[in-house]
């Protein structure tokens, strides 16, 4: 439930970023008002490249725009910063990344780990996006009271992919792919992790309020197979998802696009919807 609890579910229990240039201002259209930034220092220097990074090339002012397409009464402000552990959480005010949690991605980057259908670029930006928009669902959810049946994760999960999906255009299919990685790369992290049984016989993931990586993965694939059956079948097949799966896919999106429109869509602003385009897109830009 919402508070610093609300996190993207690697890291509690685990203990344990495209192009720059693109000056998207405050961006205000319609008067509403906009949270803040704020890059904290991180406390491991090995972050600090990051830091540098995504500081330079305004990842948390652009990500401001396109959560700015959401109607949220309290404003929240986007925070990088250290945890000494993988997270992203969203509480009252503010959503935030740590840098632990990205740098897994640059992790996997650096020892060539990225599997052959996602790039560098696509992997770094899609683990970044996907958290800001996961954890700010969390506060739509809380701040507009809206209702939500089944668990909360997985809205905010569907409300993020479907985010993406709708407003990156031709240049979703590469965040998305992105988002995949980090879901794939989740399943070999936890399957390393010795666990103890529950006394259910049950695995300990099962327990989780998080869907398990695994099923975030096939969520996220089938949700965009349902989007764009051709776009997505080549992302389908790189990771092996079932024909008797896939074949629902269409009525799985129908169904969650419904929820979407009774749900969300009241609480999107049209107006502002063309330059959060314009800056989800800027996160898929080749270099
Ligand atoms: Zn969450």
């Amino acid at each position: 439930m919402p508070g610093r609890s609300v996190s993207v579910g690697l890291a509690r229990s685990a203990g344990v970023a495209v192009v720059a240039g693109l000056l998207l201002s405050s961006g205000a259209t319609g008067g509403a008002a906009q949270g803040g930034v704020d890059y904290r220092p991180p406390s491991d220097a090995l972050h600090r490249p990051l830091h540098d990074r995504l500081k330079a090339e305004r990842w948390l002012e652009r990500m401001q725009v396109v959560i700015g397409t959401f109607r949220l009464p309290r404003p929240v402000t986007l925070r990088l910063e250290s945890c000494g552990e993988v997270d992203a959480w969203f509480e009252k005010r503010t959503v935030a990344v740590c840098y632990e949690y990205l740098q897994v991605v640059i992790r996997r980057i650096e020892s060539g780990q990225l599997p052959p259908w996602v790039t560098a670029d696509e992997a770094l930006a899609g683990a970044f996006v996907d958290a800001i928009l996961h954890e700010t669902a969390h506060a739509l959810f809380e701040q507009q009271r809206i209702p939500v049946l089944g668990r909360e994760e997985e809205a905010a999960d569907q409300v993020s992919a479907f985010t993406i999906l709708t407003l990156g255009g031709e240049d979703a299919p590469g965040l998305i792919r992105g988002m995949a990685q980090l879901y794939l790369s989740w399943i070999g992290y936890y399957q390393s992790r010795p666990q103890r049984p529950l006394a259910t016989g049950a695995a300990p993931g099962e327990a989780r309020a998080h869907p398990t990586s695994g099923q975030r993965l096939y969520n996220l694939v089938c949700l965009a197979l349902g989007f764009d059956r051709k776009a997505f079948t080549p992302l389908a097949k790189a990771v092996d998802m079932p024909e008797d799966r896939a074949s629902d896919c269409a009525g799985e999106h129908e169904q969650m696009a419904r929820a979407h429109r009774a749900l969300i869509r009241p609480h999107v602003d049209p107006a502002r919807e063309a330059e959060a385009r314009r800056a989800l897109r800027s996160f898929a830009a080749r270099r």
